[in-house]
């Protein structure tokens, strides 16, 4: 849909004509979708008068920051969010930080550093946005997703502005819960499905106590990244066990002792995606490393307040993997890939690498939620993908699924994907019969309800009433709070 010239203008009226733009020319520069336009506000206010525009007009819009989502629909107003991108306030006696959508996680994590204190940096990589709820490497101390939202100033898809918690009742940023219902439960975040229809131009979140150096002694440049030194009272070890169950013990003992820094259940292709700079050099880590396991693993980084907080640190570890019959992968203690274990695995600097490698695309299937249960999923999702893998249909990465825990292990996570060659059709035919077989086992098996696997009409009814019927409930949300339907999730009532 191009938009009119006098609507154009209205807009235009907004940011001013350097900062919209609907130049064919330049929309391939956008995700190479033909979106109506594209226009970068530089506030609040801004935010509020485009969205308003939108309602007058019925545009649809969008909000992005580094788009590493991928997914566009052609003809909305593409809300570039890249001038919104200040630190508001890091408050380290309340330890939060507030910060506008476009500040990036590198950015928040270097300032909070300097303090002492650090953050939740998504799994998507250091790149996107601090904002955006997420989840990935640092959990098990860091918590994740929404769980480290604080209040939020939002701006609802029908243009109103709301501060949530404390925000709204003590103009303070420290809680995202007040008397009385919260709006929590809805604003949760912008990473699909569970996308919060309008625009977050502000939150709080919470950040955690730093154990490392003020300054991060990274060294080198993307692929290289190496540190200068490995910081003192760290460490950076990967245990492989005998089964996953013995894995699975001892990863909940280290919950419970809480000395972990990070636990993060790479499987070893992964790893080898972390130390590796380029396709060839990663496939060869990969074999070498391999036979060097002795079955499911983890990566572990032990961070000691002190030295005697170290080496406590490191006897329980020691203990915990001596119970569970666990090995050190001893090439990985050299101190310079310890180093580029830690730079990769604090600053999530290797997302792209362990995701994509070489085949160019992957296909996952990720389960929020009680480890034991869906790794138990795994372990079954994972001997079906052998077939593929023995065919050549899919990268061998040893089949394995990986996972972590959240908050020493309260909650989890665990993901299974298989990556492949999009431009071969036999292997995007099997990864998608693998990725629905899968899923559907699943949601038969009462696992989990992956939302989305399947699309036929009465798929939605079907999986929403396995989940007290949260598809009914969502869609009062959408049209309560996007009467006009101008916000990408308006469109796509469920
Ligand atoms: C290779 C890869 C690995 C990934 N790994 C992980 C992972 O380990 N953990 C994880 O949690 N996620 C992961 N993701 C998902 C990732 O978090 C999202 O893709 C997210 O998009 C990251 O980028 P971003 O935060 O800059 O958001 P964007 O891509 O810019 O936006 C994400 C979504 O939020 C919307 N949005 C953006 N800004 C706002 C705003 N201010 N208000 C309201 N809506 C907004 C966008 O419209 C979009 O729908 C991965 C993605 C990729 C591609």
């Amino acid at each position: 849909m191009t938009m009119s010239k006098d609507v154009y203008a209205e807009f235009e009226a907004i940011v001013g004509p350097e900062f919209i733009c609907a130049d064919p020319a330049i929309m391939p520069s956008y995700h190479n979708t033909a979106h109506a336009a594209v226009i970068l506000p530089e506030n609040t206010a801004q935010v509020q008068a485009i969205i308003r525009l939108c309602n007058k007009h019925k545009v649809r819009f969008r909000p992005v920051c580094t788009g590493w989502t991928g997914r566009f629909e052609p003809g909305m107003l593409y809300m570039d969010l890249r001038r919104m991108n200040r630190i508001i306030e890091i408050n380290e006696k309340n330890m939060y930080a507030v910060v506008e959508p476009y500040v990036i996680s590198a950015q928040l994590q270097a300032e909070l550093m300097k303090r002492g204190l650090h953050m939740n940096v998504k799994g998507a990589g250091t790149n996107c946005s601090a904002m955006l709820r997420g989840h990935g490497h640092l959990d098990q101390s860091t918590s994740g997703d929404d769980r480290n939202h604080l209040a939020i100033e939002w701006v609802t898809p029908a243009g109103d502005i709301v501060r949530s918690g404390s925000l709204g009742s003590a103009d303070e940023w420290f809680s995202g819960d007040g008397p009385g219902p919260s709006l929590r439960s809805i604003l949760t975040s912008a990473v699909p499905p569970g996308a919060t229809p309008g625009v977050f131009t502000k939150a709080a979140m919470k950040i955690y106590h730093w154990p490392g150096p003020t300054k991060f002694p990274v060294v080198g440049a993307s692929p290289n990244y190496q540190l200068s030194e490995v910081p003192p009272n760290m460490m950076a070890r990967y245990y492989s066990f005998p089964s996953v169950d013995q894995m699975w013990q001892a990863e909940l003992k280290l919950g419970e002792a809480e000395i972990a820094f990070e636990l993060m259940g790479f499987n070893i292709a992964m790893v080898a995606a972390n130390i590796s700079t380029s396709n060839e050099e990663e496939e060869e880590t990969f074999k070498r490393l391999s036979k060097e396991i002795q079955g499911p693993g983890f990566f572990i980084i032990i961070a000691g307040n002190s030295a005697a907080d170290f080496a406590y640190k490191k006897r329980v570890l020691n203990q915990i993997v001596s119970d569970n019959n666990g090995k050190s992968v001893t090439s990985l203690e050299d101190p310079r890939i310890e180093g580029i274990l830690l730079c990769q695995c604090i600053r999530i600097s290797a997302s792209i690498r362990e995701t994509f490698r070489p085949g160019g695309m992957f296909k996952s299937i990720p389960v929020m939620g009680q480890r034991d249960l869906t790794i138990k999923w795994a372990i079954g999702a994972g001997k079906a993908k052998e077939p593929l893998i023995a065919k050549g249909l899919i990268v061998d990465d040893g089949g394995a699924a990986f996972g972590w825990g959240v908050e020493q292990g309260h909650l989890g996570k665990t993901e299974i994907f298989c990556k492949f060659d999009p431009h071969n059709a036999e292997a995007q035919k099997a990864v998608d019969a693998w990725h629905f077989e899968q899923s559907d086992r699943a949601f038969k098996e009462r696992y989990f309800a992956l939302l989305g696997y399947r699309n036929e009409p009465n798929a939605t009814e079907e999986i929403g009433q396995a989940l007290s019927s949260y598809h009914k409930w969502w869609n009062e949300i959408q049209k309560a709070f996007d009467p006009n339907r101008v916000s990408p999730e308006g469109g796509a009532l469920v």
